[in-house]
């Protein structure tokens, strides 16, 4: 078993800063890391001399005094972000080949300030899966546990990080995609509030629920891609108009009245005990640190993973259909007539997970269910956030457990799709609510697995989930 940390950036910062290494041989390095661990299949697209050759520039920058606020921080990207001229796959045969003509706004905003893109990871077929067994370029390992799955979906972005490729990754997250697998890798992975990330450039999963998220080796890292990331951008119409506040300040290592809610429902059967032990023994440090912590309630959390799963595939379905063979990647040869073409081209592009979400939204959105599935669905998502909105009135923050259990087995929930969805029992209703939530490293369970505390937030509220996941990383460390 492997459980080493890797430095983080500002680590990296102090040594550049000190001039005891240089933004080229971060670069080398990573690059070096990458190729020793490519059995963990992280990398779809590696961009080795891109890299090389930024960092040199970015040396310079930094020679003359004006490199920006990222400089020398080595990014990967999940490929469901475009890049301009670099293929973007979605890990989908049906995307395979394609090339994009632009860069996604978060893309765009890291290169600004000097970070260095160093590939595209590997991630579930359309960011569908909560294992990263779905990509039809083979599936990510867990550099934990090679054994064992990394989490889903963005299974590459994640062990990009915590295999010690790159300094911090992107990753997306609709249902628990970003905090799942850095549960189960041991690293942080933060979702941010709905709107607070501009999704241009991302390619639609479930679009009233998909964000763009940083996974790093500390909450400061994340922080620090958050920073940069956040604010509006014109051209996602959701992306809100709400001032970026500086993130760093909430660092403060302080959480002398925070005030912590434990909701009930998050604790009850079908949790693994040394999971629950672990995120009970945050609580208690918290409590030690001077954070209230309290009893709260989420009624209807019985009907997150069932309301995640109609209104998800549904919106799936509905993005999915672009994908016809005419317009974008993989095109059927020798059919006969345009309905063959693309009947065929979607029937040998999209791979299994896919297919089975394309019929299930297809279903609950069809004339005669649609009252019955989508629109009580619709109805149930507001009962979930009301619970939410509720919760957090009485409290700053929650904290619960990322994800039910550990890392499991490669192979183990692949052929049953309901075990593998109920692994996202604990993430899918911060997305149903639309509010930020941060998985935090607190211990390992009695293998030596990794287990990751949840901090959800009031929408917009990352400074609290920054202070408050910054002292559970410094107290768990001592
Ligand atoms: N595991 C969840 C799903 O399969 C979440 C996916 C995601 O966040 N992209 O829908």
């Amino acid at each position: 078993m492997v459980t080493t940390r890797h430095p983080t950036y500002d680590q990296t910062r102090r040594s550049l800063d000190g001039e005891e290494t240089t933004c080229e041989a971060t670069v080398s390095a990573s690059l070096a890391a990458i190729e020793r661990r490519k059995g963990l299949n992280a990398f779809l697209t590696v961009f080795a001399e891109r890299a090389l050759e930024r960092a040199r520039m970015v040396d310079r920058k930094r020679a003359e005094g004006r490199a920006g606020r990222l400089a020398g921080m080595i990014v990967a990207v999940k490929d469901a972000l475009c890049m301009r001229n670099e293929r973007v796959t979605c890990a989908s045969r049906i995307l395979e080949n394609f090339v994009s003509p632009y860069d996604a706004t978060a893309v765009e905003r890291l290169e600004r300030e000097d970070a260095v893109l160093i590939g595209k990871t590997n991630l579930d077929e359309f960011a569908m899966g909560s294992s990263t067994e779905n990509s039809a370029f083979g599936p990510v390992r867990n550099p934990v546990d090679e054994s064992r799955v990394p989490g889903g979906s963005s299974g590459g972005s994640c062990v990009a990080v915590a295999a010690g490729m790159a300094h911090t990754a992107l990753g997306t997250d609709t249902g628990g995609s970003i905090r799942q697998p850095a549960s189960f890798c041991g690293i942080v992975g933060l979702k941010p509030t709905y709107g607070r990330v501009s999704r241009y450039g991302l390619v639609a999963l479930s679009s009233s629920f998909d964000q763009i998220g940083p996974f790093a080796n500390s909450v400061a890292d994340a922080a620090r891609v958050l920073q940069v990331i956040a604010g509006h951008d014109p051209r996602d119409a959701t992306s809100a108009h709400v001032p970026v506040p500086e993130y760093a300040d909430s660092i403060t290592g302080d959480v002398r009245g925070v005030r912590v809610g434990l909701p009930r429902e998050a604790f009850a059967a079908g949790l693994h005990a040394d999971v629950r032990a672990a995120v009970v023994r945050v609580a208690d440090l918290l409590r030690d640190a001077g954070a209230e912590i309290l009893d709260v309630t989420l009624p209807h959390s019985a009907y997150t993973i069932s309301t995640y799963y109609i209104l998800m595939t549904a919106e799936a379905s509905s993005n999915l259909a672009r994908y016809d063979g005419a317009r974008y990647g993989y095109r059927a040869e020798g059919a006969r007539d345009l309905t063959e073409m693309y009947v065929r081209s979607r029937s040998e592009g999209f791979g299994p997970e896919v297919k089975r979400r394309i019929m299930l939204g297809t279903y609950v959105l069809s004339a005669g269910y649609y009252d019955a599935y989508y629109l009580k669905a619709q109805k149930v998502r507001r009962l979930i956030q009301n619970d939410f909105f509720d919760a957090l009135r009485r409290v700053d923050c929650l904290l619960l457990p990322t994800a039910p259990t550990t890392a499991f087995t490669m192979g183990e929930k692949i052929d049953d799709p309901l075990a593998m969805y109920l692994s996202d029992v604990y993430t899918v209703s911060a997305n149903l609510a639309g509010v930020p939530a941060i998985s935090v490293p607190c211990g390992t369970d009695r293998e030596g697995l990794p287990i990751g505390a949840q901090i959800i937030g009031k929408q917009f509220d990352e400074p609290t989930l920054f202070r408050v996941a910054d002292t559970v990383e410094r107290l768990v460390m001592q």
